[in-house]
């Protein structure tokens, strides 16, 4: 008798063999919560942020915070980013 271990999509919903996941260390089963499928599709859809489940939820719970988040932070440190590529610029090329 063969066991046919499945595990349900976090996104689709569907019930799916384990082959249908990508193999993800860390993860409860070593597999992805998403179905490669839905893993495709979230992966074009938001190339940015992090490519784990939690990470989505993250995004979507701050997407707005983020974007603003990000921008003030850019506008506050923008010198501070700036000064510290052109060291590392200058760096690189005293290599
Ligand atoms: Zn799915």
């Amino acid at each position: 008798m063969e066991e046919i271990k499945t595990k349900k999509c976090r996104v689709c919903g569907e019930e799916k063999e384990l082959d249908a996941f990508v193999n993800h260390k860390g993860c409860k089963f070593g597999k992805d919560t998403l179905c490669k499928e839905c893993r495709q599709i979230y992966l074009k859809s938001s190339p940015n942020v992090h490519k784990s489940d939690s990470g989505k939820k993250y995004y979507e719970n701050n997407k707005e915070k983020h974007k603003i988040g990000g921008k003030k932070w850019y506008e506050k440190n923008r010198d501070k980013i700036l000064s510290d590529e052109k060291i590392r610029r200058e760096e690189k090329r005293r290599e």
